[in-house]
């Protein structure tokens, strides 16, 4: 008998990188091993030397199939010397986590994303204008006026968490059709396998209903929400005191740091980052306590506690989770290490 692994990969595709994944019949018992596609085909390659690598990195049950089989998050390498591809940014991300172990840094990510059907939002309407009524009653909401794909989200928590993933929870957003699940607290590392591998099965899922589902930055020009990927953050320091949490959000502040910050938070964030529908503009940097206008809030808890995490509120929904977390990694830890 044999089982079937779907080996799942990152591409090319600029500016915003789509997922790919194929199939591999291995008998009962067998070890997944590396495998290879064609990365001309993916904006990885050039047609005359067009192999690359796929390296297992994250291995599940695949809560679709059912039974042995199995999902496979891989990495790419380039087969002459089995280095890293340049897309792959999950390399950077385990040197990172190496270099700060002993900080014990904490990730938990808040993907915002929006169910499109028929090329539209799911829920607006099909005719006369096609826009639903203003936002407001959406967000958190109940009821067949203010919520659309709602079995889809339904489904796809019940893949993360048969798939064993670290997903901890999910809400309808402030636009229709909107939505969001969060991955955390884990890693530096495991919080990009466990977001990948969560967009995965949100877009194999939302594929069943005939729906795509969107991580654009700004779907819907004029006021409607933008979608993020808010990113909360802690070191072991950070959890006991709060001299930490103040050093953090003021290291993310330092000079030069707020632009490539900015450079790493994803394709379309001049469009987001407006400075309106709870965003602070991209050309500023505060933080505060409770502050949803801040680029980083400080949760009221936090405050309270003297102790506790930030959330890094400008990541768009299209970033790649690996550069954001080895790069929030590099500038909080840097910088406590030098204490
Ligand atoms: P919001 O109020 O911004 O919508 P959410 O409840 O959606 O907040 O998300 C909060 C996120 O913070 C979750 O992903 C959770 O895992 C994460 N989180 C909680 N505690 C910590 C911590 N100590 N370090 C890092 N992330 C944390
Ligand atoms: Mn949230
Ligand atoms: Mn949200
Ligand atoms: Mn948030």
């Amino acid at each position: 008998m044999a089982y079937r692994a779907e080996y799942i990969w990152i591409d090319g595709t600029e500016p915003v990188p789509l997922m790919r994944s194929k199939t591999k019949i291995l008998p009962d018992g067998a070890e997944v091993g590396v495998w290879g596609f064609d990365g001309s085909s993916t904006n990885q390659a050039q047609g005359a030397n067009s192999d690359c690598v796929l390296s297992p990195v994250f291995i599940t049950p695949d809560p679709i199939r059912g039974g042995d089989d199995k999902l496979v998050l891989c990495e790419v390498l380039v087969p002459d010397t089995m280095q890293p591809h340049p897309t792959n940014r999950r390399a950077a991300a385990v040197e990172m986590a190496k270099s700060y172990a002993d900080q014990e840094p904490w990730f938990g990510m808040e993907q915002e994303y929006t169910f499109f059907e028929e090329g539209r939002p799911m829920g607006w309407p099909r005719a006369g204008y096609y826009y639903p009524a203003p936002q407001g009653p959406y967000y958190c909401g109940v009821g067949a006026i203010e919520i659309a794909g709602r079995q889809i989200v339904e489904a796809h928590t019940d893949a993360c968490l048969a798939a064993g993933l670290a997903i901890s929870g999910t809400n309808a957003e402030v636009m229709l059709g909107q939505w969001e699940f969060q991955i955390g607290p884990v890693g530096t590392v495991e919080v990009g396998d466990h977001m990948w591998m969560a967009r995965y099965l949100l877009y194999r899922i939302a594929e069943d209903f005939n729906v795509n589902a969107s991580i654009s930055a700004k779907p819907i020009e004029g006021d409607w929400n933008g979608a993020g990927c808010h990113t909360n953050f802690s070191t072991k320091a950070m959890r006991e005191g709060y001299d930490a949490v103040i050093a953090a959000c003021e290291s993310l502040g330092a000079p030069g740091k707020i632009e490539e910050h900015l450079a790493a938070y994803g394709h379309g964030y001049e469009d987001r980052l407006t400075g309106d529908h709870e965003t602070a503009h991209y050309s500023e940097y505060r933080y505060g306590v409770s502050d949803r206008g801040a680029s980083v809030r400080i949760p009221w808890q936090v405050a309270q506690d003297q102790k506790g995490y930030i959330e890094d509120r400008r990541p768009n929904a299209n970033i790649d989770p690996y550069e954001v977390a080895a790069l929030m990694t590099n500038t909080v830890c840097s910088d406590w290490s030098k204490r």
